[in-house]
């Protein structure tokens, strides 16, 4: 579903990837964690395009993200091409980024309505459907201002998941919570994996990991430095970094 190769990235004279290899199977979750600065956000950004590879190749779905290839050459997609395969990529992010004069209806219906054209009844109905499976059925039409951050986020998912994406990548989508609104947005994505969604989270919540993770992945300093399953990962760590960065945060 998600295949990297080789991935490089860099911002001026700062390599930020330096190679990163991965794979996520179709239903899988992969989990990512790992000090500040060490690429995870930069690494999510590069899955959907948001920011164009140095190096490597990166596939979503069998397709080659961003470009197409042809005897061996690359060549950049264009600008329409890439927002076609972006569709397809759900993100979530640490800061809801919900559109503040939008009701939540509102919120959910968007880009559905604006960018894939669909008829608004049908959207509608949808978007109903997923409030109703993040548990905010009853908040239809309150205003973002008007919720919690927990709530906000789950209207964040359900906003994400009304393009009907077949991956979901989701950047600390807890970290700016309160402790207490923590579980309620787990308990979603939690929801999700059951469901067969395939996602890539970056989090510090090892419980998750733990729990919902199919893998975990260690970066450190722009390259994967351990994976494996979150249950081997996390109690025996085989590299001295990830021993170090686990006894941070366990
Ligand atoms: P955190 O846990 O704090 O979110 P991260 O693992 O997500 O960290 P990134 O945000 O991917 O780390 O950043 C990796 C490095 O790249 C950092 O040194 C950061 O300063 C740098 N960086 C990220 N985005 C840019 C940018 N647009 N321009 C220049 N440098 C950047
Ligand atoms: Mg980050």
């Amino acid at each position: 579903m998600v295949v990297a190769e080789n991935i490089h990235k860099s911002y001026g004279r700062l390599d930020v990837l330096r190679g990163i290899d991965l794979e996520v199977r179709r239903g899988e979750v992969m989990c990512v964690v790992g000090p500040s600065g060490s690429g995870k956000s930069t690494f999510l950004r590069c899955v959907n395009h948001l920011e164009k590879i140095n190096a490597g190749r990166l596939w979503v779905n069998g397709q080659l993200m961003g470009y197409r290839e042809k005897s061996g050459r690359l060549y950049e997609l264009r600008e329409s091409e890439v927002a076609a395969q972006r569709r397809d990529i759900g993100m979530v992010f640490q800061r809801f980024n919900l559109f503040p004069h939008m009701t939540v209806l509102g919120n959910v219906m968007e880009a559905p309505v604006q960018v894939k054209r669909e008829p608004r009844a049908e959207v509608r109905e949808r978007a109903l459907r997923l409030l109703d499976r993040v548990g905010l059925a009853d908040k239809a039409t309150s205003y973002p201002e008007q919720l919690s951050g927990g709530q906000q986020q789950r209207v964040a998912i359900a906003r994400a998941l009304a393009m009907a994406p077949s991956l979901m990548l989701f950047d600390e989508p807890t970290s700016a919570l309160d402790p207490e609104l923590v579980g309620e947005v787990l308990d979603v994505m939690k929801d999700l994996a059951r469901d067969g969604m395939t996602m890539i989270v970056v989090t510090h919540e090892m419980g998750f990991a733990r729990e919902v993770g199919d893998s975990l992945v260690f970066m450190d300093g722009g390259v994967v430095v351990e994976s494996g399953s979150p249950s081997d990962v996390l109690t025996n760590p085989r590299h001295e970094r990830t021993q170090a960065f686990l006894s941070k945060v366990l």
